[in-house]
C-alpha cells in the first residue's frame, strides 16, 4: 500500500487522504449511531455548525495525514513491517504513551487561558453526541495531530500497531461521546474495564470539567487525583 501511495502525484495523495479521512469519519459516526439505536437513545440531529466544524476537522486531519506521509517518505518516520509480537508490544506502547501525552495536554488546556479561547468549543455540549468527537477548535485538532506526528517521529513503531492504534483511538472517541453508557455497571467493575476510559468516564468530564482528563484509561486521573466515577 505504501508503495502504491509513493507512486502517486501529490494531487492524487491529497484526494486519497481526504477520501480516507471522510470515510473513517463516516464509519465512526455510523458506528456511534448504531450503538445509540441499540440502546434506544433518541438520536439528536447534528446542527449545521457541528457538521461544518466536523468538515474543518477532516480538512486538518487530511493535512496531518499528508504531513505524516511526507515525514515517512523522507525518512523522518521509520516504521517496522514485520508480522511479529512487536505488533502487540508497539500497540500497547502507543496506547499508553498517547494516553499519557493527551492526559497532560488536556489537563494543561483546562488549567490555562487556552481553555476559554479554544477547548471550551468542544465543551459546548454537556450531553455529547458522536459527531462531537470531531467538533474541536482547529487549533486543538492541529495540536493533537502534531503530538501524534511528534511521537511517531521520535519512536519507531510497527505499521500494523499504528493502524490498530488509529482504529482503537476512533473507537474510544466515539464511545466517549455517546452520551449514554452501553456497558452494564457490573461489567465496568471488572478488569480491564475497571481501568479503561468508558463512555460514562468521558461523559462525566463533559458534565464536570474538573475531572477525568484521560481518554483511553483512567489510570492517570486516578494517579493525579482527578478521577471521578461516571
Ligand atoms: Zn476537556
Ligand atoms: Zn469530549
Amino acid at each position: 500500500m505504501l508503495r502504491f501511495l509513493s507512486a502517486q502525484s501529490s494531487f492524487n495523495l491529497w484526494v486519497i487522504f481526504a477520501a480516507e479521512n471522510l470515510l473513517v469519519t463516516l464509519l465512526a459516526l455510523l458506528f456511534g449511531w448504531a450503538i445509540l439505536k441499540l440502546t434506544h437513545k433518541p438520536i439528536q440531529q447534528a446542527s449545521r455548525q457541528e457538521v461544518f466544524v466536523c468538515l474543518v476537522t477532516n480538512i486538518i486531519n487530511t493535512m496531518i495525514t499528508y504531513a505524516g506521509f511526507w515525514l515517512w517518505k523522507h525518512g523522518y518516520i521509520v516504521l517496522g513491517y514485520e508480522l511479529s509480537w512487536r505488533i502487540i508490544i508497539d500497540f500497547f506502547m502507543l496506547f499508553m504513551l498517547m494516553d499519557l501525552a493527551m492526559f497532560i495536554f488536556h489537563y494543561f488546556i483546562h488549567h490555562s487561558a487556552i481553555y476559554k479561547a479554544i477547548h471550551r468549543f468542544h465543551h459546548h455540549y454537556t450531553d455529547p453526541t458522536p459527531i462531537d468527537l470531531f467538533v474541536l477548535h482547529p487549533f486543538e485538532t492541529v495540536g493533537f495531530g502534531s503530538l501524534w506526528l511528534l511521537i511517531i517521529t521520535l519512536i519507531s513503531f510497527n505499521i500494523y500497531a499504528v493502524f490498530i492504534y488509529l482504529a482503537v483511538n476512533i473507537f474510544f472517541g466515539i464511545m466517549g461521546h455517546l452520551g449514554v453508557e452501553p456497558i452494564p455497571s457490573g461489567i465496568r467493575k471488572l478488569i480491564p474495564f475497571k481501568y479503561l476510559g468508558t463512555s460514562s468516564f468521558h461523559h462525566r468530564h463533559h458534565l464536570d470539567i474538573s475531572y477525568n482528563y484521560g481518554f483511553y484509561t483512567n489510570i492517570w486521573d486516578k494517579l493525579f487525583k482527578t478521577y471521578k466515577e461516571g
